[in-house]
């Protein structure tokens, strides 16, 4: 039997540890830790034969099993990977999907980099457009229409905008939130929390029962950043609000939006997190560092005339840099991977694939207050990707639905032949839309430092646990 080393074979060596590597197999989703004249025996690439192998038969076997050896080429393992990202990508269309509301066009904040700054382009003005009654009754009722069945059918609903929860939306809301309540579902919420206090006869775990906040640094790198419309400082008012949220038993996911001025004020924003007594109140708290991402791209807000707005945006490897070199104190996407691969090894499963980047492609229905269905949060408003249209007792389909619905990372020949696909699951689609104007075509994540990291990271999570 002919043998060579799978196309989809992961290695990598762990950090300060003299002789031991983590394997990993990107279809097969096996993990394992070999040793050194394992791991170089598969890194000389050389097609094998079962008899001149440096080490027993049983560690041939398992190489074999977990498909870090293989008997099939390249091509067939790439069709391999294809057909499971079909396969998986088909589950998932029938098994997960989302309901959004874009409540409304509006915003009280101004923020540099807002991500709607397509939406806002022309006039730098929100339209203002918020949801009415009987858009809200047209939008559940297309719910129903998109999934009848109930067992399939998720029960909450995201408000998102703009600012969902603004004070001028409140009669909206309570509208929206009374009748979702009586048809089952409930509710969570992407906001600035600046108006939050309005809502909080509508907080609690049976409710509005999650948001997302963010917050962009310490005090005074926030105010400069988050700024409302009336020059009102933001800081101290959101905090306000997340303590009172939680008291209220209500689970906060606090963005803090990163770039390279704001990095260090993490440290203070977590020892003030906890001197709020943030983590021991009634609602989880889970403050995450996520890397600001440039939607201008070539507009300049680099280079403001009004120089307390600049911005310095990392790209991926800066931002892990960073985060590496703090010993990962705060939570960031990388932790997310390193806590998957930590479980995987714990629990002894495989580890769990996704072919897919984000709902968008699989079944994520975002209604807003025109009658418009949007598949991707960052193309809301603009008038050429609707993916639908919802009426009284019908939906119309796009033909840009499909663009959204048909990709997986094995319909892109380059993450089809990648390694890390399953993993990396391909990128942010409208993010590397945006950058491949900008960029060389087939914009790619360059995921191999990241597991580089995020195995060390899972490894030294291992090692703790085991110490404590
Ligand atoms: S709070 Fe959100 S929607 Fe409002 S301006 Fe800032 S980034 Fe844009
Ligand atoms: S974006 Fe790059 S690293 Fe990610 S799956 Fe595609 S080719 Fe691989």
């Amino acid at each position: 039997m002919k043998l060579r080393k799978s196309s989809y074979t992961i290695s990598v060596k762990i950090e300060n540890e003299r002789d031991k590597y983590m394997l990993i197999h990107g279809y097969t989703g096996a993990i394992d830790i070999v040793n050194f004249t394992v791991d170089k025996y598969l890194e000389t690439g050389v097609d094998f034969s079962e008899d001149i192998v440096p080490f027993s038969k049983s560690t041939l076997d398992m190489l074999l099993n977990r498909g870090y050896l293989t008997t099939k080429d390249r091509e067939e393992e790439r069709q391999h990977v294809i057909k499971l990202a079909s396969l998986l990508h088909k589950t998932k269309k029938i098994m997960h999907k989302s309901f959004v509301f874009m409540v409304a066009y509006d915003c009280n904040f101004r923020c540099p980099y807002c991500y709607e700054s397509k939406v806002l382009k022309n006039s730098r003005q929100w339209s203002r457009r918020v949801f009415s009654k009987e858009m809200v009754d047209k939008a559940y009722n297309s719910i129903f229409m998109i999934e009848p069945e109930h067992r399939l059918r998720p029960n909450v609903i995201l408000l998102y905008g703009g600012e969902p929860l603004l004070k001028d939306n409140k009669d909206i809301v309570e509208y929206i939130v009374n009748k979702g309540k009586d048809l089952g579902f409930r509710f969570t919420a992407v906001t600035n929390g600046y108006d939050l206090a309005e809502y909080e006869h509508l907080l609690s775990p049976e409710c509005i029962f999650m948001l997302q906040v963010t917050l962009d640094g310490t005090e005074e790198m926030h105010n400069r950043r988050r700024i409302h419309h009336s020059g009102e400082k933001t800081f101290q008012k959101i905090l306000d609000n997340i303590s009172l949220a939680l008291d209220r038993g209500v689970n906060i996911s606090l963005r803090i939006n990163t770039d390279g001025n704001n990095f260090y004020d993490l440290d203070g924003l977590y020892l003030l997190f906890k001197e709020l007594g943030f983590f021991e109140k009634r609602g989880k708290f889970n403050p995450y560092s996520a890397k600001l991402f440039d939607y201008s791209q070539n507009e300049d807000v680099t280079d403001n005339s009004k120089g307390n707005r600049k911005l310095n945006y990392l790209n991926e490897r800066e931002f892990n840099l960073l985060h590496k070199k703090e010993k990962y104190k705060y939570n960031c996407n990388l932790s997310d991977k390193a806590q998957m691969i930590k479980d995987s090894i714990l629990k002894k499963k495989r580890l769990t694939f996704s072919p897919v980047y984000c709902s968008a492609q699989i079944g994520s229905y975002i209604l807003d207050p025109f009658g418009e269905i949007y598949g991707c949060w960052n193309e809301i408003g603009v008038k050429d990707k609707v993916i639908g249209h919802y009426f009284d007792e019908e939906i119309n389909w796009t033909d840009y639905k499909n663009h959204w619905h048909s990709q997986n990372i094995g319909t892109s020949f380059q993450c089809s032949i990648c390694k890390y696909a399953f993993i990396c699951h391909g990128g942010c689609i409208s993010h590397n839309e945006l950058r491949k104007g900008i960029l060389e075509p087939g914009y790619c994540n360059d995921f191999s430092e990241t597991i580089k990291n995020a195995v060390n990271l899972a490894y030294n999570y291992l090692k703790q646990e085991r110490d404590n």
